[in-house]
């Protein structure tokens, strides 16, 4: 997929388009877009350089990005400095839990294995699952438990890899060194290249351990995925070549006379290829994710121009964005109907007239409390604006409707701001528990904690919950499906 795959300005059709503007029905390049600070509540304004009104953030799918050039990155991830860090950390966590395994008696020998196989599959789980949220970098995981941190990841890894490993090492087993048949031996590789990376996948996002072992559905979520999930495998064969050099050199420096530093090292550079694999994965899950249910749906939605801003000028307008748009906007929306929308723009433009001949009345002395422009902002679906005032509101938030708090909890997700997406969902199921958005509240803040948080436990209390308290719900169903078999 190319750039061409993104919006460009309807009236630049050159530049590429962040905004649109609902009252001209048009995307807007970074010059027909205005940006303007509104003092008094702190929040930043967005306007329509053509028409004065409104103006909203311009949302495209991640897919829609070209993902040849995302998964090319993947490269490069262990090798920045946070990258780095990582492989030298984990390398130490290996190299030492390995050796302690080699040489130590049955009990702290299991507690050595499960901290090597758990510390090498729990990091690269991290990293499929940091990389799926939009990280950047490789960010240090927070420990919570032995159990989760270490010996969840252990199990999983080896049963995930299960299908692979196991007829590998029948394979060595069965066959003696001078008849290994070929044909066998690259079925084998086909079928590893293809199912590893789906592996890891499903291990990664917290599926059951018991689905781990079910080709059926982890082939099928391969299906789902269709072209980026063979871009992803085709990416494998040079990963695969490349590991087998790796380990050479990997070889090479373990035999090297220098007490702990050559083991450290052998098992950093080991693990550079699981940790391009994982960020591949990672990537896979960030961009289509949706497409197997993965994370919260509005999340897959990102500005088209991240890290752009606006700097188109505002045109003449005398009354502050805000009151035009609340105030204004149907009488603008119909004016827009009668008028072209693509007035040349060295006239003024029509609307821009509008407005100064019913000037808006002067801001009244009291200020409109915050609830209220929270719920307006809310209805008017400008959910930047009404999340700005939703993070002003206080610790004890005020009573708002369910659908207040469902969609700034919703929205805080889409930002990555977890904390405040889990505080605004949890509003509803304790306060309006009857709320039909309740039902739908809480599946939302299980799948948060489930796919974002890595609190499973929490995530199947939820569901529980859910399944119980509203059954016949679509939400009910969902949370069902969610759940171990009984
Ligand atoms: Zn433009
Ligand atoms: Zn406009």
């Amino acid at each position: 997929m190319s750039d061409s795959a993104l919006p460009h300005c309807q009236f630049h059709p050159s530049a590429a388009a962040g905004w649109f503007c609902p009252a001209c029905k048009a995307n807007l390049c970074p010059g027909c877009t205005v940006l303007e600070l509104q003092e008094s509540s702190n929040t930043e304004l967005l306007s329509c350089g053509r028409c004065g009104g409104a103006a909203e953030v311009l949302k495209v799918h991640r897919s829609q990005a070209p993902f040849g050039k995302r998964l090319l990155g993947a490269w490069l991830y262990p090798l920045r400095p946070s990258g780095l860090f990582a492989l030298v950390a984990v390398g130490a966590v290996v190299a030492f839990s390995r050796w302690v395994f080699q040489y130590a008696p049955l009990l702290p020998g299991l507690v050595a294995l499960a901290a090597w196989l758990g510390s090498f599959w729990g990091s690269l789980f991290w990293i499929v699952r940091s990389t799926s949220m939009g990280a950047q970098h490789f960010t240090a995981p927070d420990f919570q438990s032995i159990h989760d941190d270490l010996v969840d990841p252990a199990i999983r890894g080896v049963v995930a890899t299960a299908l692979i490993w196991v007829p590998g090492a029948l394979f060595l087993w069965h066959f003696d060194e001078t008849h290994r048949p070929l044909p066998l031996f690259g079925l084998m590789v086909l079928v590893t290249l293809l199912y590893a990376p789906m592996a890891l996948l499903f291990a990664a996002t917290g599926e059951s351990k018991l689905s781990l072992l079910n080709p059926i559905k982890v082939v099928g979520i391969s299906v789902k995925l269709g072209r980026p999930y063979l871009m992803v495998v085709a990416w494998m064969v040079p990963l695969a070549l490349v590991h087998a050099l790796v380990m050479m050199v990997a070889a090479w420096v373990s035999s090297l006379p220098i007490p702990l530093m050559a083991p450290l090292v052998a098992e950093a550079i080991s693990l550079f290829a699981p940790f391009v694999m994982a960020r591949l994965i990672g990537l896979l899950l960030y961009a289509y994710g949706d497409r197997v249910g993965y994370g919260v749906d509005s999340e897959f939605y990102e500005p088209a121009l991240p890290g752009v801003k606006p700097r188109g000028k505002k045109r003449a307008a005398k009354v502050p964005a805000p009151q035009q748009r609340e105030t204004h906007r149907p009488e603008l929306q119909r004016f827009t109907e009668i008028e072209p929308a693509s007035a040349p723009a060295a006239q003024p433009a029509p609307r821009q007239r509008f407005i100064e001949l019913e000037p808006e009345p002067a801001p009244v002395a009291a200020p409109e409390p915050l609830e209220a422009r929270l719920v307006r902002a809310v209805e008017a679906n400008a959910l930047d604006e009404a999340l700005a005032l939703y993070r002003q509101l206080p610790e004890r938030l005020p009573p708002l409707p369910a659908a207040c708090h469902l969609a700034m909890g919703q929205k805080a997700a889409t930002v990555g701001d977890y904390t405040l997406a889990v505080r605004a969902l949890k509003q509803v199921a304790q306060h309006s528990p009857e709320d039909p958005l309740a039902p739908k509240s809480c599946v939302i803040l299980a799948r948060l904690y489930g796919e974002r948080l890595g609190d499973a436990a929490s995530a199947q209390k939820l569901y529980r919950h859910v399944v119980g308290r509203y059954p016949g719900t679509d939400a009910a169903r969902f949370a069902q499906s969610r759940l171990p078999p009984a």
